[in-house]
């Protein structure tokens, strides 16, 4: 026989609320289970939950739901706020007055509540030291449907205030946040407002207290002391927002260890790949970018070099026969044939020869693709050139130079024999 149904709990005075530790095996009643517009998703009013629906900065809860005695489970996704009432979205429908058992995703809320804890702390000693109030803050690293999976550089919160800590204050910041986590640990508390205390959109009112350092109206869960906070892991950078404020990062509990794992094969990693000390890794870092600079420079100004040598020898057989090519292997680039198609078409147009064709093709033979390059002053020459080394070649794509002047192709990938049938063609033709 169903139980008997009564009104649902509002927020504010919900177990989850009132007890932040209960994670499972907790039995309460369905009071209204709803479908919504959605496919499959229904809405679901407990008459009092362990799971947390989002509010306060901290995310929504997800967890599951059993029928008394079955051990069928029922996912909750997301429980949210509609009024005062905690809503939890499912994928089936639960008929009103069953009696039923939650259990939550206790290392999620465990993670939250370090987190929404450890800005309690962390904002408490920015008022205390420096009378600095908590503007705004956000969670990071929250798990949503659209990313799961949430990388060791997203964990970090922000809590946002007037103006950027110097770097001393933030020594500060965190070692007084850290001595509060295992030196002078702190109880929480939370006292409730009672009855009379109901706010049509928060609902029941709370006061959350750590130690005598702080006290502030919250709808969250927290831990029990602030030794559960485990420690504080502080970014030595800050950003700027809205003109001059700033935003602090930090991370807390179990996130600092995951980061540090992260860290540390980062580090470990990096030094083997640059063959120096953890401490050495930036300098080493530096040193690499301007020695690559330096020989890009070089790079550039032998290519230059190179691509005027090519051009010249090309012009001449350009003026003697109206025909030449090149063909560059190993390192044929854009960029490099770019460079001597250029110069050999500005020395051609300089001294206004006509009745002209060259060919530059190149391939990296790293890739095995390459770039073609067809230039005449006749539409129909290069319309010829192209259809033959097309014949030749499979994978060649291109276009252009339909009034004359230059086709450029590209070749997805060489076949095995087709870039020395290439070369080839160019010698005997050309
Ligand atoms: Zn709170």
């Amino acid at each position: 026989m169903a139980a008997t149904v009564r009104n649902p709990t509002i927020v504010g005075a919900l177990a989850c609320q009132k007890n932040s530790f209960l994670k499972k095996d907790f039995r309460t009643t369905v009071v209204q289970c709803e479908p919504t517009k959605k496919k499959s998703v229904y809405e679901l009013i407990l008459q009092d939950t362990i799971l947390f629906p989002e509010g306060g900065g901290q995310p929504s809860d997800s967890g599951l739901i059993r029928s008394a005695g079955s051990k069928d489970e029922i996912v909750v996704s997301q429980v949210v706020r509609k009024g005062l009432n905690a809503v939890h979205l499912i994928n089936e429908h639960v008929e009103p007055g069953t009696e039923v058992c939650l259990e939550i995703n206790w290392q999620k809320r465990m993670d939250f509540m370090q987190q929404h804890t450890g800005q309690h702390l962390v904002s408490a000693i920015l008022d205390d030291k420096w009378k600095l109030d908590t503007l705004s803050w956000s969670m990071g690293g929250v798990p949503t449907d659209k990313k799961p999976i949430v990388e060791p550089y997203e964990l970090f919160n922000y809590i946002e205030i007037g103006r950027k800590l110097s770097e001393e204050e933030l020594l500060k910041l965190s070692d007084a946040c850290n001595d509060y986590i295992t030196v002078q640990d702190q109880p929480i508390t939370v006292t409730e407002h009672g009855s009379e205390a109901i706010d049509a959109e928060k609902g029941a009112m709370r006061t959350i207290c750590i130690g005598k350092l702080d006290a502030n109206p919250c709808c969250g869960t927290h831990l029990q002391n602030t030794s559960q906070i485990g420690s504080i892991l502080f970014s030595p950078f800050q950003t700027s927002a809205r003109g001059t404020n700033s935003r602090v990062y930090f991370m807390c509990g179990s996130r600092v260890l995951k980061y540090a794992k992260f860290a540390h094969t980062m580090t470990s990693r990096s030094k083997t790949l640059l063959s120096c000390s953890e401490a050495e890794i930036p300098q080493k870092i530096e040193l690499q970018r301007a020695m690559t600079q330096k020989v890009s420079k070089r790079e550039q100004y032998w290519m230059k070099e190179v691509a005027n040598s090519k051009a010249a020898s090309l012009f001449d057989a350009v003026v003697e026969k109206r025909k030449a090519w090149l063909a560059l292997d190993e390192f044929g680039t854009l960029d490099m044939l770019s460079l001597v198609q250029k110069t050999l078409t500005s020395k051609i147009e300089e001294q206004k020869i006509e009745g002209y064709k060259f060919v530059i093709c190149g391939r990296e033979k790293a890739t095995n693709s390459g770039v073609v390059m067809i230039v005449s002053d006749s539409a129909d020459e290069i319309a010829n050139v192209a259809s033959s080394l097309g014949q030749l070649v499979e994978k060649l794509k291109g276009g252009g130079g339909k009034k004359g002047g230059k086709w450029q192709g590209k070749v997805a990938e060489y076949g095995k024999p087709e870039w020395d049938s290439l070369v080839q063609f160019l010698g005997d033709n050309f």
